[in-house]
Order: structure tokens, then C-alpha cells, then sequence
């Protein structure tokens, strides 16, 4: 288990009008936040019972310490929440707030009613769908739905005066068809309403300051005083403008005060409560009190329900969030890097804000254990010096916290060794400098291009072939040389396949690269477009929709990534997958074999098989090039082909990639097989003839 990983449980996501659940996103997101803030790691995940399988598969293997229940709904209803508990039950990860039991019978509010009228507290007279329950001619009775919280369905039409039972139940009936919420009848009783929040400690139920809704100039206005839906919602109502909370208590209010924590306190032990709740009651003009909802899991947002009856006595958001935390047994101490990385993985949060908080110097960096010397860290700052660093938060929350040779780490810590190089290894082995008519293109097959429209990238790579032009100001590409590019291509008709790189080209705006494609698109010859991207790997949140639409409008395009790890498949990488495959996009991936990284069979099979099952095909497995800076990553030959032996034939033929040497001083791209091996050759070394009949001597052993 990671005592900072912190994971959050949502509702799921589809199309709502309704406030309440809009009202989760903000919630999730404002959570992440305070976690974050306290130097946890956040991921969150949106509960789908339908996925529950998946989903566990991807807790266990993420590993949180804790999880913030927050699911409130499933498909749109609060009916199924305690599926939710049942879930995390099962999970056997510590959650927060209360178990499925409670859950159930607190959603359900005819199942409260009589619970709360068996234990003999107080709650007001109801009248079931199917007339079970009582009666009272001459009073009013509020319909609402059984299942339901946060006024939904309840309006200006939900109080209503019945002369005989038979006519409330029509009038039930009635109201459930119009809503599509099972509703029941309660009777309504016009006087004063108390919220009454509650806050374990050790198990025990503390009651915060109580909080009163007080209706302003209802009377007046002939208004009934119902907390309906616009009055929770709808900015600009009357009721929302008329409704006000206060915790100031009324003179005379002392017996009432007592009655109401009493009755709290013993719903808390009634219903197993547990972490957080709050419990609304009626008040008639006698001064008698009635309990009409609890509410497990209340909604926890600053300024509101808990969080503001919390703040009345001190306790702020993050107190408040870290003694919930704490009654679920997991203490949020302040992590000892601060909030350094206050970074989480939002999946909805937008990419510019990922770029804007790009982690660019090793000091912005958790250290590991081992790597928290002020000596390693001036070692990395002085490597970072002459390759760049940048990591979107979100593909440095991947890495293991304590592990200093994860291998996502390893992928964007800037090492010591990248200064090292063997004789070998140049800037430019594949002389991309010499193919370069113009500048930004590479024209080294006859029918393809290769056109860089940028240079930066979203997270730099450490083991980078293009290390040496990559995230430097001294190199960037214009609209201009772009713009040549192009031009080169419509003189050249031969070009029939135009592969956009960079850099990453989805760093471009989105404006930006909807001209690039329009313009290539209207050169006949061009046939396909190709685009190598990072992006689903490293900044997943890259792949909006709008972009998809881009993308697929200058179809066919191709587009390739590069996933290098297992571990990189996230619940957001897999979702921006599915929105470029559903889109109709052609994927392709470019792993780069790295030592100590992917050159195990079961990570590479592991590998492999995430990719084809996100619909991603594996295309190349490419030999790390002879490229100074990056020899510590590179295998041997004879280990790559021995790797790719253990695939080829063993698994699907579509999973397996060809495995690719780019020929050092140009000779291009031929693809080993392990066949080679079987050649015995003399002295380790092989012979092999690229496309243009040269022939290259392999060493092996290199
Ligand atoms: C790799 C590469 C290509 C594309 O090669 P394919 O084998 O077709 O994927 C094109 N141009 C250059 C310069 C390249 O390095
Ligand atoms: S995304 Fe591609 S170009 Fe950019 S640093 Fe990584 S490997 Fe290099």
C-alpha cells in the first residue's frame, strides 16, 4: 500500500441537466485539490457497477491507501448507491464515510421512516405508493421521491390537501409518472427547518454547531416553506433568494437545541453511521421536532452543509477531509515534500492547465530514497542543462513514489549518464541533417516525408533520439518554415505519405494544426497522413474531442504513438485511445526497447497485449539509436532479438511489432528478425541489406 495514494470514487458521467449531479464534478475536483494540497497522490475514478470487475483490476493495481467514497447516484438514481459500499466492502481498501447497510436504509426513505418509528423517533406521518401508512384529513402532505436527496423533483407542486387517502395515493401516482421518481406522501408540517451535521470521532458521533434555514418573507408572499429543488439550484429564484442558513441560535431555543442533538446522536447508533452525515429535521409551531432525511455521505464541498458547520468551530476543509480520512484508519500527515507535487490526475482538466504546471527542474521533483542528496540533485540540475526536463504532472504521478528506477521515472529524470558517451554514438546517427532539403524535412525513403511542425514536447523524453534539437529556444519551428515544408511537398509528387513529427505535433494549438492539415490535404498526391504523438501517453488529456474532430477530418490519418510501459495505461490514456479508435483513426504504436525498462518478456508481453486490446497495433519496437545521451537505455541486438523471440509466433501475429534498427549514418530502418540469431554468424557480428541493397555490418553484441 502507498500511504500518499489517495484515490476518489465518483459518480459516473453521462448527460445531465440535473444540478445535484453536476454538483459531483465540483465536488471531486475541489476533494482532489485538498488532497493534494496535504502532498497525497490523487487519482479518481468514475463507478460503474456494470465495469466493476475492470475497475478493481485497476485499484489493486494502482495500490491506494484510502478511498474517498463520494458516488451519490448511478445512472442518474441514488437507489443503487450502496453498490458502491458493497464494492469497496469487497475491495477490502479502507473508504471513507458509511457502510452499504446504512447507505441502503438512509437512501431509501420509506425504509428510514420505519426504522426511526420502530426505535419510537420522532419523524412525521407518511402515506406509502401502495397506501400502506396513515392518513390525516385537514393536513397537507408533501410528495417526494423515495429514493432521492437534494430536493430533487420536489416543487412548487409537491404540497398538496386531499380530502380521503384514495386521493393522495392518485395524487402519488400521479407525481410519479410526471417525475419518473417513485414517490411517497408526507405530511407536511409548516414551521422552522434545522440541518444537523455530524462528525465521527473514533466512532462516536459529535454534533456540529446546528444549522437553521430560515425563510424570509415566505409568509408574506403566501409561500409555503419547502426547501424544493429551485431553492438548492436555481440562481435568481425566489426561494433561492429567500432562503438563508444561519447558526445563530434563538433566544429560548435551549430544550429544542438538546431534542435535536439527542435525536442526531441516536440516528447516528440507529443507522450505523460512520465518518460524516447530517440529519434534517421539522420543527412544528409547538416545538416539536420530526426527523424527514439522513443523509450518509453528504455532500462535501468549503462553505457548505458540513464544511460550513465544521468551519464554525475551527475545523477548515482540509481538518475536516483529514479527520474523515482518519475514521477510516488512514492518517493524512503533511508529506515531507509539502505540496511541491500538488499535482492530480484529473481526467477532465484541461491540457493547458498539464502544460502550465509542467514539472521543468529537478528540484520540482519528489526526491527518492537515495536520490534526496543535495550532490544528485545538482548532478541532475547539470544534466538538465544540457537536455531540458519537462513532465506534466499527470505522467509524473505515475511513477512509484519510492522506487528511484521506476521505469516511468527513468523516463523523464534527467541521469547522470545521459553526460556519457561511447564512440560510437554522434547526435545525428541517422544524418537526418543530410535528407533535410529544407528545413524541418527529412526526405530519406522516395514516397514518404517526414515534416517536423514542432519542437517542444509535453514531457522530454530521456531516452529521445532528437535529444539534441528538442525543448530549446535556439530551435523552434515557424509557421514560415512549416509553410516551406509544404511547399517542398507539392513539388514533389512522388510524396504520397506525409509523416507529421516533431518534437510532438500535438503540441500545436488546435487552430494551428487544423491549417497544417488543411493545407497538406489539398496537395493531390498526398495520399495518407501520418502523426507521431506522445500525447495519449504522457498528456492523455491532449485528445479532446475537438481534436478528434480535427484528426478525423483529414482522414485517412494515421496516427502512432508510444507506449512504453504497461503502467502507462490509465484510466484517461485508455479513454483518449478509445475516443481517437471510435473516431475511426487508424492507431499505431513506436516503443523504444529500454534497458531495465521494457526489455523484460513480461512487461514486453504485458505490454503488447494492453495495446491491442486498446486497439492500438503494436508497429515498431525500435532499437534505442546510437544517439549520444541515451547509451545507458540501450539493450544489445542479441537481447532484442532473443525478446522478440519470445513473441514472435507465441501470440497473436497482429500484437507483435518488427523489431527496428534505424542503421547508424543514414541507411535507414531495417527490420531484425529472429531468424538472425538461428544464423550462427561468426565473431557475433551479422550482415544485413537495406532498402537500397546497401549492406550494413551488425555487431551483435553492441
Ligand atoms: C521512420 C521514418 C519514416 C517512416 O518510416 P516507415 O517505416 O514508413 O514508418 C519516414 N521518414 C523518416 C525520415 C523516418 O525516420
Ligand atoms: S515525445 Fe518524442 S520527440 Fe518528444 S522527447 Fe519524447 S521521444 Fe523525443
Amino acid at each position: 500500500m502507498n500511504p500518499d495514494r489517495i484515490l476518489i470514487l465518483h459518480d459516473g458521467y453521462y448527460d445531465t441537466q440535473l444540478e445535484d449531479l453536476i454538483d459531483n464534478r465540483t465536488e471531486v475536483k475541489t476533494l482532489a485539490e485538498t488532497l493534494a494540497n496535504l502532498g497525497c497522490l490523487v487519482d479518481q475514478m468514475a463507478f460503474d457497477p456494470h465495469e466493476a470487475h475492470a475497475l478493481a483490476d485497476r485499484i489493486k493495481s494502482w495500490q491506494p491507501a484510502l478511498i474517498f467514497n463520494l458516488v451519490e447516484t448511478i445512472d442518474g438514481s441514488g437507489q443503487l448507491a450502496h453498490l458502491a459500499c458493497s464494492f469497496l466492502q469487497l475491495l477490502g481498501i479502507p473508504y471513507t464515510g458509511s457502510d452499504a447497510w446504512s447507505m441502503q436504509t438512509t437512501v431509501n426513505k420509506l425504509v428510514t421512516k420505519r426504522i426511526l418509528a420502530g426505535a419510537r423517533l420522532p419523524t412525521p406521518a407518511w402515506l406509502e405508493p401502495d397506501g400502506e401508512g396513515e392518513f390525516n384529513p385537514g393536513l397537507r402532505y408533501l410528495i417526494k421521491p423515495v429514493f432521492e436527496d437534494g430536493s430533487v423533483a420536489i416543487d412548487r407542486n409537491s404540497l398538496v390537501w386531499c380530502t380521503d387517502a384514495a386521493q393522495l395515493q392518485e395524487k402519488i401516482k400521479a407525481r410519479s409518472a410526471e417525475t419518473g421518481y417513485l414517490c411517497f406522501a408526507e405530511q407536511f408540517i409548516d414551521g422552522r427547518e434545522f440541518n444537523v451535521s455530524l462528525l465521527g470521532e473514533t466512532g462516536e458521533p459529535v454534533v456540529l454547531p446546528l444549522a437553521e434555514m430560515e425563510f424570509l418573507g415566505f409568509s408574506e408572499s403566501g409561500m409555503a416553506t419547502v426547501l424544493n429543488y429551485d431553492a438548492k439550484w436555481t440562481e435568481g429564484s425566489f426561494e433561492y433568494e429567500h432562503i438563508q442558513r444561519t447558526f445563530q441560535p434563538r433566544p429560548g431555543d435551549g430544550t429544542l437545541r438538546d431534542e435535536l442533538v439527542r435525536i442526531a446522536k441516536s440516528c447516528w447508533k440507529l443507522f450505523g453511521l460512520r465518518g460524516y452525515a447530517r440529519v434534517d429535521f421539522r420543527v412544528d409551531d409547538t416545538g416539536q421536532p420530526a426527523v424527514i432525511e439522513i443523509n450518509t455521505n453528504p455532500c462535501l464541498e468549503p462553505d457548505n452543509g458540513i464544511s460550513a458547520a465544521a468551519s464554525q468551530v475551527g475545523i477548515d476543509f482540509s481538518a475536516l477531509i483529514s479527520r474523515i480520512a482518519a475514521e477510516a484508519g488512514v492518517s493524512l500527515q503533511q508529506q515531507s515534500y509539502g505540496n511541491k507535487l500538488s499535482v492530480y490526475q484529473d481526467t477532465t482538466a484541461n491540457w493547458q492547465d498539464q502544460l502550465t504546471s509542467r514539472l521543468t527542474n529537478p528540484t520540482d521533483l519528489v526526491p527518492c530514497p537515495g536520490q534526496e542528496n543535495v550532490q544528485a540533485l545538482a548532478e541532475a540540475c547539470a544534466v538538465a542543462a544540457v537536455y531540458p526536463m519537462a513532465v506534466t504532472p499527470y505522467y509524473a504521478n505515475l511513477a512509484q513514489p519510492d522506487n528511484p528506477s521506476c521505469p516511468i521515472r527513468r523516463q523523464y529524470v534527467p541521469d547522470p549518464a545521459e553526460l556519457e558517451h561511447a564512440q560510437d554514438e554522434v547526435d545525428d546517427p541517422l544524418e537526418e541533417e543530410r535528407y533535410s532539403p529544407v528545413p524541418g524535412l527529412i526526405h530519406r525513403y522516395p514516397d514518404r516525408v517526414l515534416l517536423q511542425v514542432s519542437l517542444e514536447c509535453a514531457v522530454y523524453c530521456r531516452h529521445c533520439s532528437r535529444k539534441r534539437k528538442v525543448g530549446r529556444s535556439s530551435e523552434r519551428m515557424t509557421m514560415t518554415t512549416i509553410y516551406q515544408g509544404i511547399a517542398y511537398i507539392r513539388a514533389h509528387p512522388e510524396v504520397r505519405d506525409v509523416l507529421l513529427s516533431g518534437g510532438d505535433p500535438l503540441m500545436l494549438s488546435d487552430d494551428r494544426l487544423a491549417q497544417i492539415l488543411t493545407e497538406i490535404r489539398t496537395i493531390s498526391h498526398v495520399e495518407v497522413i501520418r502523426i507521431g504523438t506522445r500525447m495519449p501517453v504522457v498528456l492523455p488529456q491532449r485528445i479532446t474531442p475537438e481534436l478528434v474532430k480535427i484528426l478525423q477530418s483529414a482522414k485517412p490519418l494515421w496516427l502512432n504513438t508510444q507506449f512504453n510501459h504497461p503502467r502507462e495505461f490509465t484510466f484517461a490514456s485508455e479513454s483518449a485511445l478509445a475516443r481517437l479508435a471510435d473516431a475511426g483513426i487508424p492507431l499505431g504504436n513506436q516503443t523504444v526497447l529500454l534497458k531495465g525498462i521494457n526489455d523484460s518478456p513480461v512487461v514486453m508481453r504485458s505490454l503488447l497485449h494492453h495495446l491491442v486490446k486498446n486497439r492500438v497495433r503494436p508497429y515498431y519496437l525500435y532499437h534505442c539509436d546510437f544517439v549520444r545521451g541515451v547509451g545507458h537505455f540501450r539493450t544489445t541486438i542479441r537481447a532484442g532479438l532473443r525478446l522478440m523471440q519470445q513473441f514472435q509466433g507465441h501470440t497473436s501475429g497482429f500484437a507483435v511489432p518488427s523489431y527496428i534498427i534505424d542503421l547508424p549514418h543514414g541507411g535507414g530502418k531495417v527490420a531484425l528478425l529472429a531468424s538472425h540469431l538461428a544464423l550462427n554468424p561468426e565473431n557475433g557480428r551479422i550482415e544485413v541489406e537495406n532498402f537500397e541493397g546497401t549492406c550494413y555490418v551488425l555487431d551483435l553484441d553492441r
